[in-house]
């Protein structure tokens, strides 16, 4: 008798704990936890592209993958083999230099001064210096920081950031490399060196400067080579630009001063030219998207998809900073790839019915310059066209609990419009982009699909400028972004991973449903690209 109570006890109450859950959210943010567990575990090793660690990250989210049901969308299984050329920085045999009157003052690579073997640098490279403020045209705007100056066959000097008046999606697209490269490439300019701004510095120097040997990767073939002809790409200490601006009339303080409240700076000749020399060694690197399908369920719709996307590569094993070497990448992205399983699983166990279908796309490469995704949007491995948006996650930082998401690309299109009514619906405050001046919309893998015309945004955790959860995040990126411990031993906040992954789902199905493919704007910058036909 007594037992049987007991036993109906216990009975009400899981059925009760059942009904409870089942009125939550989808997401409780511990299975979330438990594949980031694995993808950011010592044993992957920061999932560097074309490591081991990555190769064995990788086998994970596919056997993940097909246990929940999706298909194979790649070229080979699940996955689309990407192929690149490593170059790393020789600097024993490599120089920098500043010449004034004839006279070469030598640069400490590393204190001063570093390359980036993003491009293909000329073994040697001498020319004067130009100082061109932001280095930006923005035709829309009739804005231009080049007009007036003479180029050819010059180095131009750019103060990294941008003036406060060009809206912030046009400032982050003409500042990318390729559009920068495309306007001082016309102008007869040989190449750069940026001086970082320290109001927008995601890293501390010495951080920067410790892993300025890591290597560099590129996309093979020269279909993908958008900086073809720079010569020489150097990025300079801010507290050393000093000796740049020495006898040009201008001093750097006065430079940073103007900078700081991104208002027009004034563009002038250096008295210095530089003098670069360097050797690179180059490999060839292989590594992988994965691409796995959830088929809808319309006979028409069926054949577009709806993309959710993630880099599951980080920047894998560097010089130690307190003692630990391996750069665990937990946040960054082991979140996003975790946010693109968890919400699958979700998917199988509680189905939803999908007129279009969804893909879900893991890139490799982000960390070299958004590769994988570059790549997998040349060369789609589904049919040209089919892709109707492309949500992206990178570094969605739970941090603080999710009270307002901050939405990249919000205002561009109608894909945005609808993440804005999932994320209202749900309790949440919607805002745009907070810091325009960090670039964000163009500096993840969501760029390569608006280069092809597919409406595209990406979502953070956000904050209120000014608030204490803003520090949060300063702090987040001086202390953790790129470092070892962007690893499992930080603290994140598992309600608000849940929540913003019930948004990513619920923006997922509502724009796999709806009667017509998302458009960009009318006013937006970005539908250029669609309208071109964005090579879809
Ligand atoms: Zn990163």
């Amino acid at each position: 008798m007594k037992k049987s109570v007991l036993l109906l006890a216990v009975c009400l109450l899981l059925a009760f704990a059942g009904a409870a859950q089942q009125d939550q959210s989808h997401f409780d943010g511990k299975s979330w936890w438990s594949y980031v567990k694995v993808l950011a575990d010592d044993n992957m090793e920061g999932r560097e592209t074309g490591s081991a660690g990555l190769k064995r990250a990788e086998a994970y989210v596919v056997e993940q993958l097909k246990s929940n049901g999706l298909q194979p969308a790649g070229s080979n299984g699940f996955y689309q083999p990407v192929k690149f050329e490593s170059r790393t920085l020789d600097e024993k045999n490599s120089s920098l230099a500043l010449v004034r009157n004839g006279k070469a003052e030598p640069l400490a690579l590393g204190n001063d001064a570093i390359f980036s073997t993003r491009i293909d640098l000329a073994p040697s490279v001498e020319a004067p210096l130009v100082f061109v403020g932001y280095g930006m045209d923005v035709p829309e705007k009739n804005y231009s920081d080049l007009a007036g100056l003479d180029l050819k066959g010059k180095v131009a000097v750019i103060m990294a950031g941008s003036p406060a008046e060009i809206p912030g999606a046009l400032s982050s697209h003409y500042q990318s490399p390729s559009e920068r490269w495309k306007t001082f490439k016309k102008a007869g300019a040989v190449g750069f060196v940026t001086v970082l701004n320290p109001a927008s510095m995601d890293i501390p120097w010495s951080r920067i400067a410790v892993n300025r040997l890591h290597p560099s990767m590129s996309l093979q073939g020269k279909e993908f080579d958008e900086t073809a002809g720079e010569q020489t790409s150097i990025t300079f200490n801010p507290e050393k630009a000093g000796k740049l601006f020495e006898g040009s009339g201008h001093t750097f303080k006065e430079i940073l001063d103007i900078a700081k409240d991104r208002k027009q700076l004034p563009r002038f000749p250096l008295a210095v030219s530089i003098q670069a020399k360097t050797k690179v060694i180059k490999e060839a690197v292989e590594s992988a998207n994965i691409v796995a399908r959830l088929p809808g369920n319309d006979p028409q719709l069926k054949n577009e998809y709806v993309v959710l996307s993630a880099h599951i590569d980080h920047i894998g094993i560097g010089e130690p900073i307190n003692g630990d070497k391996i750069y665990n990448g937990a946040m960054d992205n082991g979140s996003g790839s975790a946010v693109l399983l968890d919400v699958a699983a979700s998917l199988k166990k509680s189905p939803e019915k999908l007129k279009r279908s969804l893909l879900f796309v893991f890139v490799t490469g982000e960390e070299k310059g958004l590769l994988g995704s570059k790549y997998f949007t040349e060369h789609p491995t589904v049919k040209p066209g089919s892709m109707v948006a492309d949500i992206n996650i990178d570094m969605f930082l739970p941090i603080v609990p999710l009270k307002v998401l901050t939405v990249y690309g919000l205002n561009e299109s109608d894909l945005a419009d609808m993440a804005q009514q999932v994320a209202e619906s749900k309790g949440v405050k919607v805002q745009a982009d907070p810091e325009p001046q960090r670039n964000a919309f163009i500096r993840s893998d969501q760029y390569n699909f608006i280069r092809h015309g597919i409406p595209a945004l990406a979502m953070q955790v956000g904050y209120e400028k000014d608030s204490p959860e803003q520090k949060l995040f300063k702090d987040w990126r001086t202390q953790r972004y790129h470092a070892p411990s962007d690893d499992l031993n930080q603290p994140v906040d598992l309600g608000a991973a849940g929540n913003y992954e019930e948004i990513i789902r619920g923006l997922m199905v509502t724009a796999a449903n709806d009667s017509g493919r998302p458009q960009w704007k009318q006013e937006s910058f970005f539908k250029r690209y669609a309208e071109h036909g964005g090579g879809q």
